[in-house]
């Protein structure tokens, strides 16, 4: 399924376990759910390994770029025990079919579009192309913000069906996220993929 994965470098990213996942039926990735904390980092990170909270992501990044994960991928050698629960609980009804994906924003007033910094956003769009890579998922925002269906792709939480959240919020910067995603997607692999044979032959004929 992953013939490619042999050449892909998985982004520099540390584990801290959430108990908040499941396994039973596997996730059938089918795209990333992006979502704000509306607290700090530390916090959103004790609170997803809080007992009380009942809530996870597979990530969380902070405003300066750190990050961590907490709810390992489905693959393996990526993060985390091998112990089927690959499901984080972040957005009900979609956990089966989608990965989180936490940001430090929205606390304290810091509500702006400034404050979606681009140390956070490319520290996100790293494991964001890491994720698209590994499971061909397609570097697209398919819905507006005030639609929710079962996108394939990126959209906020706003997107789910069956959520009551509006997350990532109005200032969320798609095209500049989408744009950084593509460039990560493309540097991730150790070498460019190899030029088709038939473009190869067109181009020493036209040399
Ligand atoms: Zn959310």
């Amino acid at each position: 399924m992953h013939q490619r994965l042999s050449g892909l470098t998985r982004p520099d990213v540390g584990y801290r376990n959430s108990p908040h996942r499941s396994g039973g039926s596997p996730m059938v990735p089918q795209g990333i759910v992006i979502h704000y904390t509306a607290g700090r980092y530390d916090g959103a990170v004790g609170w997803f390994q809080n007992p009380v909270s009942q809530v996870s992501a597979h990530f969380v990044v902070a405003r300066d770029g750190r990050r961590i994960q907490m709810v390992p991928l489905p693959d393996p050698d990526t993060g985390g025990p091998r112990d089927g629960k690959y499901k984080a609980w972040h957005c009900k009804g979609g956990n089966s079919v989608y990965f989180g994906i936490e940001h430090e924003y929205g606390y304290s007033g810091a509500t702006g579009p400034a404050d979606w910094t681009e140390e956070m956003l490319d520290s996100s769009a790293e494991l964001s192309a890491y994720l698209c890579a590994l499971y061909d998922i397609p570097i697209d925002v398919p819905l507006d913000p005030d639609t929710r269906d079962w996108y394939t792709g990126f959209g906020g939480h706003y997107n789910v069906p069956g959520n009551d959240h509006t997350d990532p919020g109005p200032h969320f910067p798609w095209d500049y996220y989408i744009n950084r995603v593509e460039d990560f997607s493309n540097s991730l692999w150790e070498s460019p993929l190899p030029v088709p044979a038939t473009t190869q032959q067109v181009a020493h004929r036209t040399l």
